[in-house]
């Protein structure tokens, strides 16, 4: 069968790979389509690593070869045994392995995988929208984690695919959100997703407008844009007694002076969301279809990565088809 193959920063190539074999609990599911991912990238880039010849990707569905019905595949394994997984925080298990990153991906032509980590899929979610099903799941357990009063302002910085869903979810909070960003055409899609406000922040001074709209900042911030610049920020955006999480891997060094009793926190890909991220997503209360903007086979992920990867593109989501 075909795969996504990770051989070192920009060096993923689609090979030939033999069948993965289907034991004890796994069943064999057949990649329908999936989507390149942050992660992806700081691979691609070489920020990160992972070992060599391991098959990557990790949000995706595909159709059970035992059932044929649709399915989500969750990319988190946990045990069920440890500290972190009886206090249920299954994704900080002891022994949690993630899928395309620690373990074998998705992308590949057939992914055995634990039954466990199927979510079916309801009529309501098209082929294209279960390819994205990650990112709202992510959104989800921030929004969780936070969870913002009605009314309340929401700033999130960076509107890549991972902040717009949390543009998304905060609206359907009853939040006022202030979306950031340096690239017109991601906040001109964040204010047709609700944002309420938008900064362009290779424009204006992103610190001074919050201030201005807010008048004490923000009363929660949402850190997504991952570079230095704007994880430093978050403590002069937040309010007194505010919240602040930092998606994902983050770098930086706080300057809290001024944050006082602010919370900071940080998050990171949750499974325990993805059945709620399905049902929202059936029900069209968030909308996936607009972050579209490139599409190409399983054959072409070269090309695929790198236009994941090239600005000059203005990607937001690129879907990989069978
Ligand atoms: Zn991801
Ligand atoms: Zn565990």
């Amino acid at each position: 069968m075909k795969a996504a193959i990770y051989y070192g920063p920009r060096n993923i190539k689609i090979k030939e790979v033999p069948e993965p074999k289907v034991t004890g609990t796994k069943v064999s599911v057949q990649f329908k389509a999936g989507s390149i991912c942050g992660t992806d990238l700081h691979l691609y880039r070489g920020d990160w690593k992972i070992k060599r010849g391991r098959i990557i990707g990790h949000d995706a569905w595909g159709t059970r070869a035992d059932t044929g019905k649709r399915v989500v595949m969750s990319p988190v394994t946990s045990c069920g045994k440890c500290y972190y997984c009886k206090r249920g925080k299954q994704s900080l298990c002891e022994r949690v392995l993630y899928y395309g990153l620690t373990k074998g991906g998705f992308f590949a032509e057939t992914v055995a995988i634990r039954e466990k980590n199927l979510i079916p899929l309801p009529n309501g979610v098209s082929d294209d929208e279960a390819a994205m099903i990650e990112p709202v799941a992510l959104a989800l357990h921030t929004l969780e984690l936070l969870h913002p009063e009605v009314n309340d302002f929401v700033t999130v910085v960076g509107q890549g695919p991972i902040g717009l869903l949390m543009t998304q979810i905060a609206k359907l909070k009853g939040c006022r959100v202030i979306a950031v960003d340096t690239q017109a055409y991601r906040l001109e899609l964040a204010e047709k997703l609700g944002a309420d406000y938008t900064i362009n922040a290779s424009e204006e001074d992103t610190v001074k407008r919050v201030k201005r709209i807010t008048k004490r900042g923000s009363d929660v911030v949402i850190e997504s844009a991952g570079t230095q610049k704007t994880v430093e920020q978050t403590p002069f955006l937040v309010r007194k007694a505010g919240q602040v999480a930092l998606v994902g891997e983050f770098e930086g060094y706080l300057n809290l002076g001024d944050a006082d009793e602010a919370c900071f926190f940080s998050t990171y890909i949750s499974a325990a969301e993805y059945p709620t991220a399905v049902d929202l997503v059936a029900h069209k209360k968030v909308n996936l279809q607009s972050l579209i903007t490139h599409r190409f086979p399983l054959d072409d992920f070269e090309k695929a990565i790198e236009t994941a990867a090239d600005p000059t593109q203005k990607p937001i989501k690129i879907i990989v088809t069978s």
